[in-house]
C-alpha cells in the first residue's frame, strides 16, 4: 500500500514540498504519496489526529504551527526538544507520534554546503523568534560563530529566547527598533513577513560590507528581503529555496532511511522544472 505523508500549515498552497518530496520518491523508488493539508487554526491537533486516523505516516509541519506541534507530542528529538518546535512528526506502527526538527540542518548545510559560507568568528543577525526561528538557534550556535543576534518585532519574545539558549553559546536578543550601531556579516530573515509581502525593517547600517543576506521565505520572483539585500549592496542574497530542499531531505531520510540527492532538485526548482 502507498505510504501518505503531507505538509500541514495555513497558508498552503503556495508550498513546494509536495513536488520535492516526489522528487526524492521518485529518485528514490519509494511508493509514498505526499499532499498538502490546509490546518485549522483553532483545531491543529483535529487535523493531526484526522491524518493519523486515514493511515497517515509523516508530516512535514510550517507556519503557524510548528510550536503547537511541539506542545502536542510527547516523543521529541533533543533538538525538537531544544527547538520547542516541531517540524517534522512521524507516526510508528503502534500509533506514535514522534517529533523532529530538520530546520537548522537544512539552514546549516545551505549556507555552508552548498553556499560556501564560513561561520566560525561571523555575526550573524537572526530576525524572528517564531517556529522557524526556534529551530535554526541552536545549530547556528554550534558552528562556532562569534555573536548571534536575535531581533524580533515583540522584544520580549527575542529577549525570552535568547535567556533560554544562554548557556548554549554567545546569544542576545533585542527588539527590531533596538539594533543601534551593530554589524552583521550574515542576516537570516525567520520572520513570516514575506508571506504578506513585506520585509522586517531593519536599519541599512545593519549589514556589514560584503555581509549576506538570507531570507528564510522563498518565492519565483526576488523577495522583499532579498530587494533589501540586494539594494543595500550585499555580497550574496539567497532566499530560502535551498533550505527547503535541504530540510526536506533530512525529513525523508528520517522516514524512509533513505538520504536524497538534493542538488539536482535545487536545479529544477530554480528553473521552474518542478
Ligand atoms: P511563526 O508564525 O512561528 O513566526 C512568525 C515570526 O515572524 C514572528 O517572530 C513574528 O514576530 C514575525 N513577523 C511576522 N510578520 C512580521 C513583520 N511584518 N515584521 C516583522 N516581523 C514579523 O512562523 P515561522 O517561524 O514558522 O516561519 C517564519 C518564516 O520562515 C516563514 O516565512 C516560513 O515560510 C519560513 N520558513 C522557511 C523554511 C525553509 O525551509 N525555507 C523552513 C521554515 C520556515 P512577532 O513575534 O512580533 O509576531
Amino acid at each position: 500500500m502507498t505510504d501518505r505523508y503531507a505538509v500541514i500549515g495555513n497558508p498552503i498552497a503556495h508550498s513546494k514540498s509536495p513536488a520535492i518530496h516526489a522528487a526524492f520518491a521518485h529518485q528514490t523508488e519509494q511508493d509514498m504519496d505526499y499532499g498538502r493539508i490546509l490546518g485549522d487554526p483553532d483545531d491543529f491537533a483535529g487535523d493531526v489526529r484526522a491524518f493519523v486516523a486515514a493511515g497517515g505516516r509523516g508530516l512535514n509541519v510550517t507556519v503557524p504551527f510548528k510550536e503547537r506541534a511541539w506542545e502536542l507530542l510527547d516523543d521529541l528529538s533533543d533538538r525538537a526538544r531544544a527547538a520547542r518546535a516541531v517540524n517534522t512528526l512521524m507516526v510508528s506502527d503502534g500509533g506514535i507520534l514522534h517529533g523532529d526538527n530538520t530546520d537548522g540542518i537544512g539552514l546549516i548545510r545551505d549556507l555552508a554546503e552548498n553556499q560556501g559560507f564560513s561561520f566560525p568568528g561571523r555575526s550573524v543577525l537572526l530576525v524572528g523568534a517564531g517556529g522557524a526561528a526556534r529551530g535554526v538557534l541552536v545549530p547556528l550556535l554550534e558552528t562556532g560563530v562569534a555573536a548571534l543576534t536575535i531581533a524580533n518585532r515583540t522584544a520580549d519574545k527575542a529577549h525570552a529566547l535568547a535567556d533560554a539558549m544562554r548557556a548554549m553559546g554567545p546569544v542576545s536578543g533585542c527588539g527590531l527598533n533596538q539594533l543601534w550601531d551593530q554589524r552583521f556579516d550574515l542576516i537570516i530573515n525567520a520572520t513570516s513577513s514575506g508571506l504578506h509581502g513585506a520585509s522586517p525593517s531593519l536599519p541599512s547600517h545593519c549589514l556589514a560590507e560584503r555581509g549576506w543576506v538570507y531570507d528564510m521565505y522563498y518565492a519565483d520572483t526576488p523577495t522583499p528581503f532579498c530587494r533589501w539585500g540586494q539594494e543595500r549592496g550585499a555580497r550574496r542574497v539567497l532566499d530560502g529555496l535551498g533550505m527547503l530542499v535541504e530540510q526536506a531531505a533530512e525529513s525523508f531520510l528520517l522516514w524512509r532511511g533513505l538520504r536524497p540527492d538534493t542538488v539536482p532538485v535545487i536545479k529544477a526548482l530554480r528553473e521552474g522544472q518542478l
